[in-house]
């Protein structure tokens, strides 16, 4: 899943999706052009950089404008961080590169020249105005009284923002260890601000999108690559780097190697701090250079190769610190579900994170945070401003626990919202999320800010009109409920169990574990989940998946009769 060029070509070569089965025995790429598709050698690519691999695909073919998702040496070597990288964007999170590696698929290039056919794409039209209209209003009026990046729509607007004090001041530096709450003096904002504007070469959007979310950067004339949302910032943070062109510099390389830039940073600073630590000594660090930016380069390159000490790592930090051992495991203290990793630590357990973090199957905060607001307005007035311009509230009640809750006494968090309360707000959350991922569109005009252009009073519209699958929001939400518990029995197949739903114990310093598995239970029982979160066959047949609960039940993973 990316944003960029690449699906809309795709669509216009007349595909939806393209599925992988099996692996190839040697290095392919695939050429989609229209309706011919070929398998081809890629061995001469091998090693090659993502970006490289695209360019050079595009002139093997002459095809300028093919559009081609590559995955760098780190998908090949199966790093678990690995990305698939396309020029203006990336599938970056939970190692979908390292799985085009391990199927031995260094690319997919596609040229469409298609049309598109919508099944009433006059209606279709009339709606797509309306969404227009909306992004072209909210663009003109920022939502007042929340964090600049959660004002708009679209991916966080890092590349247009210089404004850092909120990340650098409350999200924690080095392996998740240090909040600098004096980092952004004047000289440091001076610094941060001219780096990035010398960077950015150019704002850049996807396909047929206004919103301009990312950049093409290229800092100190290096090559240029495409940046966005928070990894401008993530190496400079987790090496307790205060200058931004080392972050410019580093992400390039680590572009070219296909790696996210989100937990692989927090691997490199998890090394160091074992290696400040003792645990990993001068022989695993042999040739890695003492400055700070120096041995985060020398320790990507060693992940990415999988080389020394690098081949651990390059399994993530949650397996790495099991296979060091000699007491690494203490320093795995922000992996969630042994992969995601959160550079965040705050004080109150806020029970809404709570359930997002420990029970969304895509285990990234950044896929499951969304339209309801972060934390409670400070005022009534504020609340009430929010409320009365919020037509994306799947239902009222929603407006009634923004206007209830306050940031502090008895109607704050962490027994407000109530748990019944969190699961609603979650269960929503997850429905667009669901839906954006479903129908590939971009999390930041649906699931992922404040107030989008799609929710699901105009998704069922729409999709009706460009499909012609006549549905209403019920039966949208039978579709989500579908695929959400299809995600779930998957997992649940692969062993996931309640005891694996839980956010890193120091993620809060107050924590409230009565409240913690109140939540949890109430959760599971809202979406008809037994105590171990796994579907119950009644909630399958309902769904219309009995065929998951036999296979469930075929396994030993659901015990027959058991609720
Ligand atoms: S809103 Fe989404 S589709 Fe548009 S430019 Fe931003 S990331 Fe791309």
């Amino acid at each position: 899943m990316m944003g960029g060029f690449f699906g809309a070509e795709l669509k216009y070569a007349g595909y939806d999706k393209v599925v992988f089965r099996n692996k190839s025995p040697r290095l392919v790429y695939i050429w989609i052009n229209n309706d011919k598709v070929e398998i081809r050698d890629a061995s001469h690519l091998k090693g090659k950089g993502a970006l490289e691999t695209q360019d050079l695909i595009r002139a093997e073919l002459k095809e300028p404008r093919a559009q081609v998702a590559a995955i760098g040496l780190a998908g090949e070597n199966r790093v678990f961080t690995a990305s698939i990288e396309q020029s203006r964007s990336s599938a970056s999170r939970l190692g979908g590169g390292a799985v085009m590696g391990d199927k031995n698929i260094k690319a997919v290039a596609v040229r469409g020249t298609k049309d598109l056919n919508l099944a009433r794409g006059a209606e279709f039209m009339e709606y797509m105005a309306e969404v227009t209209e909306y992004i072209n209003f909210r663009n003109t009026n920022p939502i007042p009284d929340v964090m600049t990046i959660l004002s708009g729509i679209g991916s966080p607007q890092e590349m247009k923002h210089t404004d850092e004090k909120w990340h650098t001041e409350n999200f924690m530096w080095g392996n998740a260890r240090t909040r600098r709450r004096d980092f952004w003096s004047k000289p440091n904002e001076e610094n941060w601000t001219k780096s990035q504007l010398e960077a950015v070469k150019r704002l850049i959007s996807c396909f047929n999108c206004p919103q301009q979310c990312g950049a093409l950067v290229s800092s100190e004339d290096g090559p240029r690559y495409m940046m966005k949302c928070f990894g401008k910032l993530t190496y400079s943070m987790a090496a307790y780097v205060d200058d931004l062109r080392f972050n410019f510099r580093i992400l390039q390389r680590a572009t070219e190697y296909g790696v996210d830039s989100f937990s692989t940073p927090q691997i490199l600073a998890f090394a160091v701090e074992l290696y400040e630590a003792g645990i990993l000594t001068d022989k695993d660090f042999e040739g890695c250079p003492s400055d700070k930016e120096g041995r985060f380069i020398w320790l990507l390159d060693r992940v990415a190769r999988r080389e020394g000490i690098g081949d651990i790592l390059a399994d993530g930090v949650y397996y790495a610190a099991r296979k060091i051992g000699n007491g690494a495991e203490e320093f795995d203290h922000n992996t969630i579900k042994k992969h995601e990793q959160l550079p965040l630590k705050l004080g109150m357990l806020d029970p809404i994170y709570f359930l997002m973090y420990a029970t969304n199957e895509k285990i990234s905060i950044t896929q499951i945070e969304g339209n309801f607001p972060q934390a409670a307005f400070p005022t009534k007035e504020q609340r009430e401003s929010f409320v009365k311009d919020w037509p994306q509230v799947p239902d009222e009640r929603f407006k009634q626990y923004v206007m209830q809750w306050e940031p502090r006494g008895d109607n704050a968090i962490p027994y407000f919202p109530t748990p019944d309360m969190c699961c609603e707000i979650v269960d929503w959350m997850e429905m667009l999320h669901n839906i954006d991922d479903a129908l590939g569109l971009c999390a930041g005009m649906g699931s992922f800010c404040l107030k989008p252009p799609y929710h699901i009073h105009n998704y069922p519209k729409l999709i009706s009109a460009a499909t012609g699958m006549d549905m209403d929001e019920s039966g949208l939400k039978k579709i989500v409920n579908r695929s959400r518990n299809l995600h779930r029995a998957f997992n649940n197949m692969r062993g996931m169990r309640r005891v694996d739903e839980k956010p890193p114990e120091d993620h809060w310093k107050r924590r409230f574990p009565e409240l913690e598995e109140q939540l949890l239970s109430t959760y599971y029982n809202y979406k008809g989940w037994n105590i171990d979160g796994i579907p119950t066959k009644e909630r399958l047949l309902e769904l219309d998946l009995g065929y998951v609960a036999e296979e469930l039940e075929k396994r030993g993973v659901l015990k027959v009769g058991q609720n």
